[in-house]
């Protein structure tokens, strides 16, 4: 949304995206590359300008989630090398190969089926190997001896091979090292029976910035991007300096003084208890800012106030300390002046991951780049 009419809206700082990328190709050294993993609308931050934040700053290639959004980047017009980390449907693999798209394969009959779609371009594949996820991906020596053959054709290319770790963010690492091992194992197969050369890429963010020295060619850099760490204990642990990209603001559109024993929102759940400013902002779940944030805080003037009632589709309210003028700027998300709500405390509140918080606040919220 280039032109907005409503007093909501996201900020986006870039330099915090370039900078964490900086922080971690610093961290993990220069021979191995980052996939700046942009799924999801790079989290809910805008694909191509994180995208090309993220390009900028150093990071050789892109991941996403959905071939859809890799034909989305490549119309904003971005060059670079992007990698469908999901399920592609095989008749659409040709669609890939046209716009240099590469995909991942994790079944031989989905090799089968693209084996007899017609090319114009050849594919490039990475094969995804299941080591403890349990999601996608080939899980046994057999399967992967299976499978070779199918991609001795030159319609398709092995670009690639990779796994991910489930526990990576975790302080107890077993799991973690019985995927690594369980790795090697597939790969030592791959390495033996497959004569070209195949990117590695391993590494989540947890792992890349925790367990920089493993052995691949490539790290799959998602939330660290954005400067959140994927964990309390990763965030304790403190490998990397980071800094939170993301931003929610608003401004007062209404504000008016109740008197004591009068309620506010729907189920007239919250009542004062002496005459009280009220704040209205044009905000609501309609827009991410879920129910579940009644209670919790916003910045005005620097200083923490409730959401008091229940939150509305597309407006909540604040209890203010005194009269603030219409306009007025509240933050949800971010600093104002000293003080500071970070995704983490958001996610905390409504007891989730810091994941869900920017990919929640929805399409219809305007995205501003600084
Ligand atoms: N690789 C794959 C296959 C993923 O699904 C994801 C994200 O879910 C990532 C990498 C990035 O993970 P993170 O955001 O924890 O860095």
């Amino acid at each position: 949304m280039d032109h907005f009419y409503r007093d909501s809206w996201v900020e986006i700082n870039l330099d915090h995206v370039e900078y964490n990328i900086k922080q971690l190709a610093a961290h993990i050294g220069e021979d191995k590359g980052i996939y700046a993993v942009v799924k999801a609308n790079a989290y809910g931050h805008g694909y191509a300008q994180v995208a090309q934040a993220a390009l900028n700053a150093g990071a050789s290639a892109l991941a996403v989630a959905f071939l859809d959004e890799a034909l989305h980047l490549r119309k904003a017009g971005i060059q670079a090398a992007i990698l469908v980390l999901g399920a592609t449907r095989p008749k659409d693999a040709a669609i890939a190969a046209d716009h240099d798209i590469s995909l991942t394969f994790y079944r031989k009959d989905w090799l089968e089926a693209v084996r007899a779609e017609q090319f114009r371009k050849p594919l490039q594949l990475h094969m995804k190997l299941d080591t403890g996820m349990g999601r996608l991906g080939f899980r046994t020596v057999d399967d992967i001896r299976s499978v070779l053959p199918l991609l001795d054709t030159p319609s398709l290319i092995l670009e690639g091979v990779y796994t991910h770790f489930a526990t990576a963010d975790e302080a107890d690492l077993s799991y973690f090292e019985r995927q690594r091992s369980k790795f090697d194992e597939l790969f030592k197969v791959l390495r033996e029976e497959w004569p070209d050369p195949v990117i590695v890429h391993t590494e989540n963010s947890a792992a890349s910035m925790r367990f920089a020295a493993d052995e691949s060619d490539f790290v799959r850099f998602g939330i660290g991007m954005y400067g959140l760490y994927p964990s309390k204990t990763v965030k304790e642990e403190h490998p990397i300096a980071l800094r939170q990209a993301f931003s929610l603001h608003s401004r007062l559109v209404h504000v008016k003084q109740l008197e004591a024993h009068e309620a506010v929102s729907y189920g007239a759940t919250y009542e004062t208890d002496k005459p009280e400013w009220i704040g209205t902002l044009p905000i609501g779940y309609a827009d991410g800012w879920i129910r579940k944030m009644q209670g919790f805080e916003v910045l005005v003037d620097g200083k923490r106030m409730p959401i008091v009632g229940r939150v509305c589709m597309d407006q909540c309210m604040v209890k203010l300390d005194k009269a603030y003028p219409v306009g007025t700027e509240v933050v949800l998300i971010g600093s104002q002046l000293d003080a500071f709500i970070s995704v983490d405390e958001v996610a905390d509140w409504v007891d989730t991951i810091n994941y869900e918080i920017p990919c929640l606040i929805g399409a219809r919220m305007p995205r501003v780049y600084k």
